[in-house]
């Protein structure tokens, strides 16, 4: 069977856990969160970053960060991973979902302004499969209505707009390390904060409400309970794994886009006789070959397809039940229908993509692919 996912040591994981075991320092912010931080700082230019325990937890932060209260109004897409609401649900936001484009999944742009009411406070922006929004567009509307931007570049890993990093545009912004995405650390996340004025907050609210990171620095002669906040920082051993993906970026990133473009090629002739519909890449974006997927024609064809799929030791996953329509929100869903988003959770499908997948196989999961449409035909 070819998985859909294998996570991959790519070197010095072992080492660098075995590291931080012997230092006697295995608690949060030890050396290797440290390298970590300054690796993400220097090489995108982030203000400041926080390794967290998941993308879900820098999600929670950004929540507490911008002060969210019941009754606030989050714009949202609807075709995304529950954690990207979820964070703000829990300080008492109603969530304002927003439909996906015509040209991929990622947020429709142009419906966003009409949503916009006195109570809006922020525009969550997720960036489908690694692939940018158009953030010019988003950070002009968030500036002209005072709006926050919270990008859940949880996908996110290299990817650019524009030239500029992904996660450097909102005010905050959070990535995921789970062992699903392009750097991986198990469980694992991150929050960006790109405006000052959030830093010395966030760390407080990252350690349980006190004060104690400025207490280690020195910053202060006892540490004590400040705010609210959680545990939100990982163990060291955590970052001591993440520390050794993150030396092998570019090869991890270079595999992938391979087997991406791959799949790409080997399946674009079926994207033009209009059988199967393929990622669309704005000019503006880059690809950080996070998912490879295809867009069927309805559910009883991607049903259909998977099912050939498997037969053939190929496991192709769909995802994303619209959050609108989900069973914790459908009866307290009072927007417009969002047909896009339903077509997507309906007809994508998403292929084995990992490090360690040949070509070979690459190649024949192509080509089982172009069997399954020969035989519709
Ligand atoms: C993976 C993912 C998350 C959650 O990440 P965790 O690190 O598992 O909390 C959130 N949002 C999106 C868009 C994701 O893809």
């Amino acid at each position: 069977m070819i998985p859909f996912n294998k996570p991959y040591l790519s070197g010095n994981e072992l080492t660098y856990i075995q590291h931080a075991v012997e230092s006697g320092k295995i608690s949060g912010d030890g050396m290797f969160t440290q390298k970590c931080h300054q690796f993400f700082e220097e090489k995108y230019g982030f203000e400041k970053v926080l390794l967290t325990s998941s993308c879900t937890d820098a999600l929670e932060m950004a929540a507490i960060l911008l002060d969210i209260q019941a009754g606030d109004e989050i714009i949202a897409p609807s075709y995304t991973f529950v954690s990207t609401v979820n964070a703000f649900v829990l300080r008492g936001a109603t969530i304002v979902f927003v439909d996906c484009g015509l040209e991929n999944p990622n947020m429709d742009v142009s419906q966003i302004e009409a949503l916009i009411t006195p109570k809006t406070k922020a525009i969550v922006v997720v960036h489908y499969a690694g692939i940018a929004c158009n953030m010019d567009a988003i950070m002009k509307i968030a500036n002209r209505h005072e709006l926050k931007v919270v990008e859940d570049a949880a996908q996110c890993i290299d990817s650019y707009y524009r030239g500029k990093p992904l996660g450097s545009f909102g005010q905050l912004a959070a990535f995921s390390f789970h062992e699903t995405k392009n750097i991986i650390s198990g469980e694992g996340g991150m929050l960006c904060i790109n405006d000052q004025n959030y830093i010395h907050r966030a760390e407080i609210i990252r350690e349980k409400g006190t004060n104690r990171s400025a207490f280690f620095r020195g910053g202060v002669d006892k540490y004590s309970w400040v705010d609210i906040g959680s545990s939100f920082l990982p163990s060291d051993m955590v970052a001591a794994f993440l520390c050794a993906q993150l030396e092998n970026l570019e090869r991890l990133q270079q595999k992938r886009i391979g087997i991406w473009e791959t799949y790409y090629t080997g399946l674009s002739e079926l994207a033009k006789q209009g059988l199967v519909g393929l990622p669309h890449i704005p000019a503006y974006a880059t690809n950080n070959a996070h998912i490879f997927y295809l867009v069927c024609n309805s559910i009883t064809e991607r049903t259909n397809l998977m099912n050939h799929l498997k037969a053939k030791g190929i496991q192709a996953i769909f995802h994303y039940q619209s959050l609108h329509s989900s069973p914790y929100f459908q009866d307290k869903y009072k927007g417009a229908e969002l047909t896009q988003a339903d077509k997507y959770s309906d007809c994508l499908l998403r292929l084995p993509l990992f490090y360690e997948l040949e070509q070979a196989q690459v190649a024949y999961i192509v080509e089982c692919v172009h069997e399954f449409y020969k035989n519709q035909a």
